[in-house]
């Protein structure tokens, strides 16, 4: 191992690279990871010097707060290569203000920039040959923060460990995908955490998503949890409800996540002269359009998938089906975006870093 240190980062060089014994072609998502991570502990009301070190399990104390109170929260985002090698961020300034407002709500440490960004920087130089060239292949980056204090009375910790995790991606086909529409477990409730990316929210989902997979459906369309009328978000995904040739989205609430994939796509979506509708779509509606022929598309939107489309959906037992389009605004926004995150196209927006 050789050491070297930036002025905020030290950094620990692996020996080695794993990098030689990955199959690229055939990746499954997230279950491999490169040669570094970064790590940087918070003691004492401060932030410590982060550090880059080769990946290797650590050891936490079997009393510590994450494990018994769920105080974890975590980011996905992904590095691109351009055809000249170059590495790029999508939006990186907007995980960061997801992850500190994610903090804010769990009784975290907010982190600071430096630590953040300079660190997403620092760590992609070293991991720069992880990311494969051609569009469809990503680095997915896995920020998250865990609570590292000890004892179980229930308080927030005083101690929490920031970590940065890679894993190399390949844009993949989900195969179709049916959705059922939530009648009675929900997702998030006012006031609650679903608008932060808690880890509480995730394993909150795979209760009634397993039995949503034992009837023949990959996805829940949440529905908000007072009335269950109301449309929401879906997995790790925001909606998109093509009604004509209007497109409609949530707006994002205590009870939705903030979507960077969602921002990104109605602000391109409206530069294409789509009409779009920043507002709660009911399930009457959806089943009213579907029937009447009005509805076209729906779609789901997130980092890992980019854009999901939906081939049908159930609601009280009956199966709705959606047309098969030849022009799927779909299909257009997604590539849209990938050609800005892979500067294929001039990014006019100013979103790549
Ligand atoms: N909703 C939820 C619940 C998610 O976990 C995600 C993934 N972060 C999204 C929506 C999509 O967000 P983004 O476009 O920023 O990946």
């Amino acid at each position: 191992m050789t050491s070297n240190t930036t002025n905020e980062i030290d950094i620990v060089r692996a020996s080695t690279s794993k990098i030689d014994a990955v199959d690229f072609e055939n990746l499954t998502f997230g279950n491999i990871f490169t040669d570094h991570m970064l790590i940087c502990d918070y003691k004492n009301g401060a932030w410590e010097k982060p550090l880059i070190k080769p990946y290797e399990p650590f050891l936490i104390d079997p009393s510590a707060k994450v494990f018994h109170y769920g105080q974890a929260i975590f980011e996905g985002m992904k590095a691109y290569k351009d055809e000249n090698d170059a590495v790029w961020l999508f939006r990186p300034d907007e995980n960061h203000k997801r992850f500190n407002h994610s903090a804010k709500r769990l009784a975290m440490p907010e982190i600071p920039e430096e630590i953040f960004i300079n660190g997403l920087h620092e760590i992609l130089k070293i991991e720069k040959d992880w990311v494969k060239k051609g569009k469809g292949n990503s680095l997915y980056i896995r920020p998250f923060m865990i609570a590292i204090g000890t004892g179980v009375i229930a308080q927030p910790s005083t101690q929490y460990r920031f970590m940065i995790i890679l894993s190399p991606a390949r844009s993949y086909y989900s195969g179709e995908v049916k959705v059922i529409i939530a009648e009675h477990y929900s997702r998030a409730a006012n006031g609650g955490i679903g608008a932060a990316k808690a880890a509480g929210n995730y394993s909150a989902q795979f209760y009634p998503t397993k039995l949503a997979n034992e009837k023949g459906f990959q996805q829940i369309i949440w529905t908000d949890d007072a009335t269950h009328t109301k449309l929401e978000e879906a997995g790790t995904m925001n909606l998109f409800f093509r009604i004509k040739d209007t497109l409609y989205t949530a707006p994002t609430s205590e009870r939705i996540l903030d979507g960077v994939t969602r921002k990104s796509l109605i602000e391109i979506a409206k530069k294409e002269g789509i009409a779009v509708e920043v507002r709660s779509v009911l399930v009457s509606e959806l089943i009213e359009a579907s029937k009447d022929g009005s509805l076209m598309e729906i779609f789901g939107a997130g980092t890992a998938a980019v854009v999901n489309p939906v081939v049908g959906f159930s609601y009280q037992d009956t199966y709705y089906e959606l047309p098969k389009l030849e022009n799927s605004f779909a299909l257009l926004l997604k590539e849209k975006l990938t050609n800005i995150q892979y500067k294929i196209d001039d990014d006019t927006f100013g979103w790549t870093v």
